[in-house]
This record gives C-alpha cells, structure tokens and sequence, in this order.
C-alpha cells in the first residue's frame, strides 16, 4: 500500500518539474525518459525472459525513420496523401513496421540456443544503421528534417516542456502494463522462459509463444520510444541507432538492475546523468581535448557491473526502510480475496479401476543399445504402479516414452485410449497426463503460489492484451484460488507467499505435485519422488499419494527406495537390462527369485 504513496509523490514531482526546472534539464529529464522506454522493453526481454539482444537501438531507428518517412518527406503517393504529415498515423504504421519486422526476426532467432540471439540482434542492428544511411529516399546520413511536431487534441507540442508530459505519461503506461503483464498467468510463463522452460513446456506453456510475445513488446517499446525521439528532436539521422546505442542500452538495463521494472528508469536515469556530469567535469581535469568521457564512462561501467552483478534497483531497496514495501507476508487475506472466485470447471474424471495408461510392446534404441525392450505395462485410476530396477535398467528412458518427452522405436503408448504418437509433452499435459521431475524444477524466487499456479496455466485462456490491461482479474483470481486449494490439499497451505526457493527440498518435490495436481490431471508421473529425503518427508509424501489415490488419481512412479514403494504401492513392474523381469503385488515381488538375483547379484 505505501509503495502507492511513494510512487504518487514520483508522479507528482514529475508533474511539476517544468515548472520549476531549466529547459536544460526538462531536455535531460526526455531523454532520460525516451530511454528508459527502451530499458524497461530490455528488462522483460533480457531480465526476465533471458534472452539477450543488442539490437534494441534498431527498432528505436525503425520507429523515428518511419514517423520521419510519414510525416516529413512527402513521398508517398497520391492515394495515400491523407495520410502523410500525421504523427499518429505515423506512430500506428511505425508500430505495425516493427512487430512485422520483429516477428520475422524472431521466428528466425529465437529457437536457436545460446549466442545465436545476441549475434542476430547485432547483424541486424548494424545492418539497419547502414540502411538507414544509405537510402537516398530516407536522406542518408544527413537523415530528414522539418518534422512536424506531436498535437494532442489540437494543441501542438513543440516545446521540450510540452513532449516531456507525452513522454513520462507513456512511459509510466508501460511501465504499468509491463507489471500488469508480469503478474498475470502470461506473465507467469514468461517469467518461467529464464531457467524453466522444460518444466513449462511439461504444464502446457507455449514457450516459444511466449518468447516471441516478450520480443514483440520491447521491439514496440523502443519504436515508440524512437517515434518520441524523432518528434522531440523534429530531426533525424541515422547515428544514435547504431550498434553502440544498442550496447548503450543494454548498460543500462543492467546497471539499472534487470530484473526490475524500476530497474530501467534507474538505469536510464544514472547512464544518461554520468554521461553529462562526466563531459562536464572532465576537460577541467584532463584538459579539453580528448574523448575522455567515453573511457571514464567505460571504466564506471566495468566498475558498476563488477560490484553490482544485479544493477543498482537492489542495493536502493535494500536502503529504503522496510516499513515502505509492501509487506508480502501480510497479504494471506488472499484466502478471503479468491475465496469469492468461480472455481475452475474440471475435466471429466475416469472412473476407479479404468484403464488410463498403456505401453504396448514399447522398444527404445539407442544406436546398438535396447533400452527399453518389448516393455508392455498397464495403469489404472485408483492405482499406484511403481517401476525399479537397478541403475541402468532404462527406468529413465520408459519414463520418457510414457510421458511423450521421447518416441519409442517401435510399439507404443496409450493415454486414455489415445495414442502418443507424435504428441508434444505440452499437449500430453492438456490430456490429464501431468508430471514431477527427477531434479525439482521450480523458480526459486516466485512465490510457492506463483509456481503452483503455472501448473493450472491450460485452465486459463486470457491473452497478453487483457492481461496487460488487467481485464482478466477475475480469471487470475479463479486460477489463484486453484493453487491456493492444491497447497493446502498438499499440506503447504502456510507457505503460499513464501519463496519457492526457501522450502526445505521434501516440501519442493510436494510442490511440485501440488504444480502437477492445479491442472486438473488424472495422471500423475513422478520420476523418483522420494529421493533425497528424510524419513519424516517420506512419510508425508506417502500419505499424500495414498490420499490422491483413494480419490482416484493413477499414478506411476519411479523410485529407489525399497522401503518407500513396498509400503506404498499396488503393484510393481520391475526391469532390468530394459526388459520387464518381473510384475506384481509387492509381496509377490519381494520373494521373486529374479528380482533378487537382480538386486542383489547386481549388487555386488
Ligand atoms: P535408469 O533410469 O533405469 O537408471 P536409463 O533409462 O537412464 O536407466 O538408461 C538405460 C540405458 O540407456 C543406459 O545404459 C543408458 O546409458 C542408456 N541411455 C539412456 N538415455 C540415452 C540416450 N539419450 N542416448 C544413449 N543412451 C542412453
Ligand atoms: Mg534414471
């Protein structure tokens, strides 16, 4: 609640600045705000999507040449002329431009891993620069002039202290649909993109979808931003969109820290200030000749990132007192908060005792090695199968043919009577089939409701629009209550605002069924549930799936632990060397003679 006030007074101060301040530094205040419209696009897409690119400064050229093109050229022809000489008109087309060009860009980068991203955005950046030189039609490098200057509702914005308020009224906008966005089901998965994109997939997140909906947005940003710039200035040229402002901007977002959306005005801010403190105080020192900004500047930087690897937005928090934030502890009236919402509509549930998974003849090969041969093994509602076998035995490998991840060599498997062939794991999840990983995969810095809540994500369908304009409240508050109601069915329910990451590991494997259980499945996989924990962790996880089992729930489950799966499960497949050696109630299983030649001749 306080932070409102704080922010309030922000506004309030930027309200007044014109009428106090130099036209010098209300000019500083637009830059600063132009870049940080920029920034703020660079922290979705670098701080929270993870996804790095140098090209910003380019879409930021894309969006002033083209509001320039419109509006001060006149070279269109006669059957567009009603549209030449309008900002606004100039600002759509420059908008459609670049999400064109974007989604282009995109479909081409984004499925590649590691550097190709980055290397793409600055192919593309540096060969936009020299575009835009070279065009005799965009003026070439003296660029175009003469531009028109903004109107809004007929009154023209010519002055810096005029443009100043269209620039900080849209770039508080952003910021604000940028949050909005962030703390939504969308913004859940695109804030899973950094680090859990298996994990995403596995609940249905369309993650390249989302990848390529963060890349949109900040190409747009910088547009808009390059649209101002080009009004402000009523000039352009090609030389602040070259690779050295994208760079630029790539500093800031990670001084300003980028993983915060205050983070970008910060960096915007300190960048822009340094720059001009530092060309004023250096030619006293060093005398007046020489780029000696451009060293010190470099220097600082190196300096900043050394002793902030995560910006500088942290380090202020750390010093406002803590009566100031919002308190996150406080906040469990959420139980009454949700309470109110429609509950989510269920799928239909099998019935106790029908067959749901089954794997026919399923073989996997590796090059010469059979992993997994002529395996046949059936699942039932109401029922927990478990699968052992020693090290090596292809227990893995069977688990990913079940759950789609992988595609047996010959055989195959049914999931309610559905084959899986040439099904996505994101599309075996929107059948009921839902799953734990082997290694706990959550976001660490979410919160345990924030994580459960990604697991309900194909129970949603609001879009990026509503939830940047935060339409789908009511909907995020169903799909809230959900995970609220996994938490507590799991026993977390005194955890949901925590940080996932501050769990003990037992209660991060429950978790993550609580995340499996919010879409609604009649399915569970868990790959080796049970491993690393202690004995009272064990028993809390037992009686849990005991529970989900007497409402109905199949389940299969890899595991080690002799004790764990005795005491638990109906009946038990046991492989070794990738085929089924044996299959059985536990009791059976414990006294078969093949079973324990494996396990203990395997043993030794
Ligand atoms: P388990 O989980 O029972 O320990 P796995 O299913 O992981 O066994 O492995 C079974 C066999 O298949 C092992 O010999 C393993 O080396 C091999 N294997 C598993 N995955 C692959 C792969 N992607 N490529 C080649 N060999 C693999
Ligand atoms: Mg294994």
């Amino acid at each position: 609640m306080k932070s409102r006030y704080v922010i309030t007074g922000f506004i309030a101060l930027l309200a007044v600045a014109p009428l106090v301040l130099p036209t010098f530094q209300i000019t500083l205040l637009n830059y600063i705000g132009m870049y940080a419209l920029v920034v703020l696009g660079l922290v979705l897409l670098t701080g929270v999507g993870g996804m790095t690119s140098f090209g910003q400064a380019a879409f930021v050229g894309l969006g002033s040449y083209t509001s320039a093109y419109f509006t001060a050229t006149q070279q269109f022809p006669v059957w567009l002329e009603w549209a030449a000489g309008s900002p606004w008109l100039a600002l759509i087309a420059g908008v459609l431009l670049t999400t064109a060009v974007a989604l282009i860009l995109g479909a081409l980068t984004l499925r590649l891993s590691g550097h190709y991203l980055p290397l793409g955005t600055i192919a593309w950046g540096i060969s936009l620069y020299y575009l835009f030189g070279t065009m005799k039609n965009l003026g070439g490098h003296s660029g175009i002039s003469d531009l028109p200057p903004i109107s809004v509702f007929g009154f023209a914005l010519e002055k810096n202290e005029e443009i100043y308020y269209l620039i900080w009224a849209i770039l508080l906008l952003a910021v604000l649909i940028t949050q909005n966005l962030l703390n939504s089901r969308e913004g859940r998965a695109i804030r899973a993109l950094k680090g859990g994109q298996l994990m995403a997939e596995s609940m249905g997140v369309n993650t390249f979808r989302s990848k390529l909906i963060v890349f949109l947005i900040s190409a747009v940003f910088a547009a808009v931003s390059g649209w101002l710039y080009a009004h402000a200035q009523r000039f352009v040229n090609p030389s602040p969109f070259g690779l050295h402002m994208g760079i630029d901007y790539l500093f800031m977002a990670l001084i300003g820290g980028v993983a915060n959306v205050w983070g970008a005005l910060l960096g915007a801010g300190l960048l822009t200030m340094m720059k001009q403190w530092l060309q004023d105080i250096l030619p006293f020192i060093f005398g007046d000749k020489g780029n000696y900004e451009t060293i010190v500047f470099g220097l600082l930087i190196v300096f900043i990132m050394h002793k902030t690897p995560g910006g500088l937005w942290p380090i202020l928090m750390h010093f406002v007192p803590a009566s100031l934030k919002t308190k996150k502890k406080l906040l469990p009236a959420a139980t009454d908060k949700h309470a109110a919402a429609p509950d989510l509509p269920r799928r239909t549930q099998p019935e106790k005792g029908d067959l749901i998974l089954e794997a026919r003849n399923v073989t996997r090969q590796f090059g010469g090695l059979v992993a997994n041969k002529e395996m046949n093994l059936q699942v039932h509602a109401g029922e927990i199968l478990a699968l052992i076998g020693p090290n090596g035995a292809g227990k893995s490998t069977m688990f990913n043919q079940l759950s789609a991840v992988d595609t047996p060599t010959s055989g195959e498997v049914l999931f309610r009577g559905q084959s899986l062939k040439g099904i996505s794991s994101r599309q075996v999840a929107s059948l009921g089939m839902s799953r734990t990983f082997q290694h706990v995969k959550l976001l660490p810095t979410m919160t345990v409701l924030e994580n459960v809540a990604i697991g309900a994500h194909l129970r949603g369908d609001r879009g990026i629009i509503s939830s940047a304009l935060h339409l789908e409240r009511a909907q995020e508050a169903s799909l809230l209550k959900e995970a609220e109601r996994q938490l507590i069915r799991v026993g977390l329910g005194d955890y949901l605002y925590e940080e996932a990451g501050s769990l003990a590991l037992g209660q991060q494997r429950i978790l993550e069924i609580a995340r499996a259980l919010c879409a609604d499945p009649c399915m569970l996989l868990l790959d080796e549930p049970a491993a690393g924990l202690r004995l009272k962790e064990k028993q809390a996880l037992a009686e849990l799936l005991d529970k989900l089992r007497s409402e109905g729930m199949a389940i299969l489950l890899v595991e080690h632990d002799m004790d764990f799966v005795m005491n638990l499960v109906d009946r038990i497949v046991v492989m070794e060397f990738g085929e089924k050696i044996a299959e059985g109630l536990p009791q059976e299983i414990q006294t078969n003679p093949a079973v324990l030649e494996a396990y203990l001749g395997g043993a030794e």
